[in-house]
C-alpha cells in the first residue's frame, strides 16, 4: 500500500502535505492537480507533514488535492540506449517532447523499451557475482555496454541461468541470480539507481595518475586535468566558460561525455543540439553525438528540476564508469544549481548561511565532487569519472560562497579573468591564478615523464615562472617607462608574451587551432621554451619588441597551419632561422 496525502499548504513550488503513513526524506511523490500528475520530492518531514518540492509549476493547485508517495527516491533509469540522448534533469527525453519546453506534468520514457539489442553473455552459469559484476554486453553505438548485476543487490549471488547470445529487449530477463538462501532474482538490462547516492561497486579509488587530453593548451600543457580528476572554471559573465566547456566536450579524450546544462540561457542549449550531431570525435572518427549525453535544464524550467540535473548526470557517469570506461561529466553552471538549493532552503525558512545559501553548501558541493574519480572495479578493470564544472560568481567576485566551496572540492582551478577576456586573450584562463594540483602528484609526474618527456613537470613550472617574471617586469615598465628600465626587463616581458600568445591563447573557433593534440603541444612548448632560455642582446627595447612581435606572428601562423603540413614545416624553419640568426650575432 502506498502512503498517500492531501495538500495542506502551498508556498510557490513547495507543498506541505498531510500524510496517512510513513514517508522518507528525498522520497518521490506525485501531486495531482486536476488531471495533471506532477512529480515532486520530499525535502523535509515533520510528524505527519511532508514538505515536498514540485518539479513543475504549482499553478491552480488546491488545498485538499491528492498526493501519492512512491516509496523510493529520485532515480535514474540505467540501460543500453542512453547515449546520444537529450534529457531534462528528470531524465525525460527532450526529443520526444515539444523541444525545450516541456508541457506540465508530462513524462516520457528515458530509453526505448521496444528496441532489441544484440546481447552476448560474459559470465558463466555457476559464477559467483556481486553488484556491478559484468554478466553480458551489448553494442551501444561503439561502446561495449556491460549488463551488470544491479547495484542495489547487496551480498553475493550465484549465476543460476544466463540467456544465450541473441537479440533481446532491455526488459527481457537475461540472467537469474541466486542468493545464499536459495532465493532467485531475475535480472534484466534495466536498473534504477537513486541519483543523490553515489554508486559504490568498486574495490578502491586510487589517486588519479593519468592526464586527460582536452586539446586546450592552457589546460593540457600548463594545468593538466587528470583522468578521474576534478576541476572548475569560475568566471564572470561573457568570459568564455561555455565556449571552453564546449571545446573540451568536443575534443576530450573520453569514451563517454555527459554535458549538464543547468539553468543557462535556452538559446545556448539549442546551439549544442544543433551543432553536436554534425561533429566528429577527433580520437575515433565516430560521430561525437554517439558518445554524448546531454542533460539540459534551461533557466525557464522549474528551479527544483535544475537541482536534480547535476545528480542525474553524475549517476549516468558512474554507471558507465562501472563498465570500465573513461567518462567526462561537465556541468554549466553549478552556480545555477547552488541557486536552486538556495531558493529551496529559503522557502523552507531554514537558518541561512553566507549570502543566504544553505549552511551545508560546502558539504553538498564536496560530496558531489567526491563522486568523481578513478576506480578499480572488482574485476580488475579501471574506469573513471572526470568532473568539470563552471561557476558564474555574481560580479566576478571569487570570494563568494559557491566559488570558495568549490575551490575546496576541486583539484584544478581554471580562473577566467575579465581582463584577459576584455583584451581578447582567449581562452581567458588566468595563467598566474590558475592551478592544477595534479602537477604535484608523483604519479602524474611519472606519467608525464613517460608519455610526454622526462622532467616535463619541471618544464611546466619553468614556463609558469617565466610568465610570472614577465608580469613583474611589465609592472616595472608601466611605472618607470620604456626607457626607465634595462632592456633585459623588456626581454623578460616579451618572453612571457611569447608563451601567452603561442601557448596560452587559442582560437576555439578556428578549425585547426581549436584542437591541439598532446604531441603538437609538446613540440610547440619546447620550441617556445628553448627561445625563452636564450639570452639575446638587443640594442634597445624597440629592437626587442620588434623582434618578439615578428616571432609571435610566425608562431601564430604556425598554430593556424595543419600539423606537420608543408606550410607548418615552412613556418617552423622560418622560426628556427629567425632565432638562429639573432642568437648568432
Ligand atoms: P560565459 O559562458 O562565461 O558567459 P561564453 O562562453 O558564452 O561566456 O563566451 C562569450 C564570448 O567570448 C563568446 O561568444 C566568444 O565570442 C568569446 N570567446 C570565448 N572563448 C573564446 C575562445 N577560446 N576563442 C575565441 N573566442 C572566445
Ligand atoms: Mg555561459
Amino acid at each position: 500500500m502506498k502512503t498517500t496525502g492531501r495538500v495542506n499548504g502551498i508556498i510557490s513550488n513547495i507543498v506541505i502535505v498531510k500524510t496517512d503513513g510513513a514517508v522518507g526524506q528525498n522520497e518521490i511523490c506525485h501531486v495531482y492537480c486536476g488531471t495533471t500528475r506532477m512529480m515532486a520530492e520530499v525535502i523535509k518531514v515533520i510528524g505527519d507533514e511532508a514538505y515536498v518540492q514540485v518539479f513543475d509549476s504549482t499553478r491552480a493547485l488546491k488545498i485538499g488535492d491528492r498526493v501519492e508517495f512512491e516509496g523510493h527516491m529520485l532515480e535514474a533509469t540505467l540501460a543500453p540506449g542512453l547515449l546520444s540522448r537529450n534529457y531534462d534533469g528528470l531524465q525525460n527525453d527532450l526529443e520526444k517532447m515539444d523541444g525545450l519546453f516541456i508541457a506540465r506534468g508530462s513524462i516520457t520514457d528515458p530509453i526505448d523499451f521496444e528496441k532489441k539489442w544484440e546481447y552476448k553473455p560474459l559470465a558463466k552459469v555457476g559464477d559467483k557475482v556481486t553488484a556491478g559484476a559484468w554478466l553480458g554486453e551489448v553494442q551501444e553505438q561503439w561502446v561495449a555496454h556491460k549488463i551488470m548485476v544491479p547495484f542495489i543487490m547487496q551480498g553475493s549471488y550465484t549465476v543460476k541461468s544466463l540467456a544465450a547470445e541473441g537479440s533481446y529487449k532491455v526488459t527481457d530477463t537475461i540472467a537469474t541470480l541466486q542468493d545464499t538462501d536459495g532465493n532467485e532474482y531475475p535480472v534484466t538490462m534495466v536498473q534504477k539507481w537513486p541519483v543523490k547516492q553515489a554508486i559504490r561497486c568498486f574495490d578502491e579509488k586510487p589517486r588519479p595518475s593519468r592526464v586527460m587530453e582536452t586539446g586546450v593548451r592552457a589546460i593540457d600543457t600548463f594545468n593538466p586535468l587528470a583522468e578521474g580528476g576534478t576541476g572548475f572554471i569560475p568566471g564572470p559573465f561573457g568570459a568564455g566558460k561555455t565556449v571552453l566547456q564546449h571545446a573540451i566536450s568536443k575534443q576530450a579524450e573520453a569514451d563517454v561525455i555527459i554535458i549538464v546544462a543547468c539553468g543557462e540561457r535556452a538559446n545556448e542549449v539549442v546551439e549544442i543540439f544543433a551543432e553536436f550531431p554534425e561533429l566528429v570525435d577527433p580520437h575515433t572518427g565516430h560521430k561525437l553525438m554517439e558518445r554524448t549525453i546531454i542533460i539540459c535544464n534551461t533557466s525557464n524550467m522549474p528551479v527544483a528540476a535544475r537541482e536534480a540535473s547535476v545528480y542525474t548526470g553524475m549517476t549516468i557517469g558512474e554507471y558507465y564508469r562501472s563498465m570500465g570506461l573513461k567518462v567526462l561529466v561537465m556541468a554549466d553552471s553549478t552556480s545555477r544549481w547552488a541557486q536552486a538549493l538556495r531558493e529551496m532552503s529559503n522557502r523552507l525558512e531554514e537558518l541561512p548561511g553566507q549570502d543566504a545559501f544553505p549552511m551545508d553548501l560546502s558539504a553538498i558541493i564536496s560530496n558531489f565532487y567526491a563522486r568523481a574519480g578513478l576506480v578499480k572495479l572488482h574485476n580488475g578493470h579501471t574506469g573513471s569519472v572526470t568532473f568539470l564544472g563552471t561557476v558564474s560568481p555574481a560580479g566576478g567576485n571569487l570570494k563568494e560562497p559557491v566559488t570558495e566551496s568549490t575551490k575546496k572540492a576541486a583539484r584544478c582551478f581554471y580562473a577566467l579573468s575579465q581582463g584577459r577576456a576584455d583584451s581578447k586573450r582567449y581562452p581567458a584562463i588566468d595563467p598566474l591564478e590558475s592551478y592544477s594540483k595534479y602537477l604535484e602528484y608523483p604519479e602524474v609526474r611519472e606519467y608525464l615523464d613517460e608519455h610526454i618527456e622526462k622532467n616535463w613537470v619541471d618544464a611546466v613550472y619553468e614556463g609558469k615562472t617565466i610568465v610570472q617574471r614577465g608580469k613583474e617586469a611589465n609592472d616595472q615598465i608601466n611605472i618607470l617607462g620604456d626607457d626607465g628600465v634595462p632592456t633585459e626587463y623588456h626581454e623578460r616581458f616579451w618572453k612571457s608574451e611569447l608563451i601567452d600568445f603561442v601557448i596560452l591563447q587559442q582560437d576555439a573557433f578556428d578549425a585547426i587551432d581549436a584542437n591541439c593534440p598532446t604531441e603538437r603541444q609538446k613540440m610547440m612548448y619546447n620550441m617556445v621554451l628553448d627561445i625563452c632560455r636564450k639570452q639575446f642582446d638587443f640594442a634597445d627595447f624597440e629592437e626587442c619588441s620588434q623582434y618578439f612581435k615578428s616571432l609571435i606572428n610566425l608562431f601564430r601562423q604556425m598554430n593556424y597551419s595543419e600539423w606537420k603540413s608543408e606550410q607548418f614545416d615552412d613556418y617552423r624553419r622560418q622560426i628556427e632561422k629567425f632565432v638562429n640568426d639573432k642568437s648568432a650575432k
